[in-house]
């Protein structure tokens, strides 16, 4: 039931100030039961537990004044030296991708997604306050990754939403395999729309090719759909689609 055995579960490090929140919604449905059958693991570290003083001092006043607290980079780096120390079961994690959130980051996409799947696991820095001081970055190599152009008070959601995302695309997680292949983005383009019974709904009827039993008309009639909802919603998507077809 769980996928490939010779595959270790896919493992999600989270390093915040907020462990309580995890799993949290990773704990339900579809990433639930994954998580139940050891297709995936989560491993969440309490960065405060990585403080030297009797405080637990996280953060400090940003250097050049203003407003808000700056999370402080030996506390970080402590956490995530921690984090990704070799175990005899899991060698090589310190080169598993080491990602902060960060509305400065390149926005998180389908083949950011694909990526960390084919690899074993991924280490998150979750940041709060103003963000986390910039020696952090430079010296672990993080790389930043934001969930969109707006602003959230911490990247715990953004670490659901890109944990959620992974853990659908590992095998066993989502039924069929077609289910994933036909998805909106795995083939550049944005998803046909769906239709269900009743037959008629508010005196809007299913559209007739798909009740007419022709499979080929009806791929033809879907891929069309997808098509004309990229062009018109997505034209940055289509772009991109349409130069990769003609190469
Ligand atoms: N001062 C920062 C915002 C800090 S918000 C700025 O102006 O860029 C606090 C934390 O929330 C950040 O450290 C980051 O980890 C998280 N966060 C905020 N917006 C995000 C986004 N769009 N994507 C991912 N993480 C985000």
């Amino acid at each position: 039931m769980s996928g490939d055995p010779d595959r270790r579960p896919w493992t999600a490090q989270v390093l915040t100030l907020f462990p309580e929140m995890f799993p949290g919604p990773l704990g339900m449905s579809l990433a639930g039961k994954a998580l139940e059958k050891d297709i995936w693991g989560l491993e969440t570290l309490d960065i405060r537990g990585f403080a030297r003083d009797k405080h637990r001092i996280v953060d400090d006043t940003p250097s050049g004044g203003g407003a808000g607290m700056v999370m402080r980079a030996d506390v970080l780096a402590a956490a995530i030296d921690t984090a990704r120390q070799g175990r005899p079961d899991q060698v090589g994690r310190e080169a598993w991708p080491l990602i902060y959130f960060s509305p400065r980051g390149r926005v998180m996409d389908q083949a950011l997604m694909r990526t960390l799947m084919a690899g074993e696991g991924v280490t998150l820095i979750c940041g709060r306050f103003e963000g986390v001081d910039e020696r952090l970055l430079e010296g672990r190599a993080v790389v930043e990754v934001s969930l969109g152009d707006f602003v959230l008070s911490g990247g715990e959601i953004a670490a659901m939403a890109l944990i959620d995302a992974v853990v659908r695309l590992l095998p066993g997680v989502v039924g069929a395999a077609e289910t994933l292949s036909e998805e909106s983005f795995e083939e550049g383009l944005l998803e046909y729309p769906h239709y269900t019974r009743p037959q008629i709904w508010e005196g809007r009827e299913i559209p007739e090719v798909l009740t007419s039993g022709n499979h080929g008309k009806i791929r033809a009639w879907r891929r069309e759909q997808a098509e004309r909802l990229t062009r018109e919603r997505r034209p940055d998507l289509w772009a991109r689609y349409r130069a990769g077809k003609s190469d």
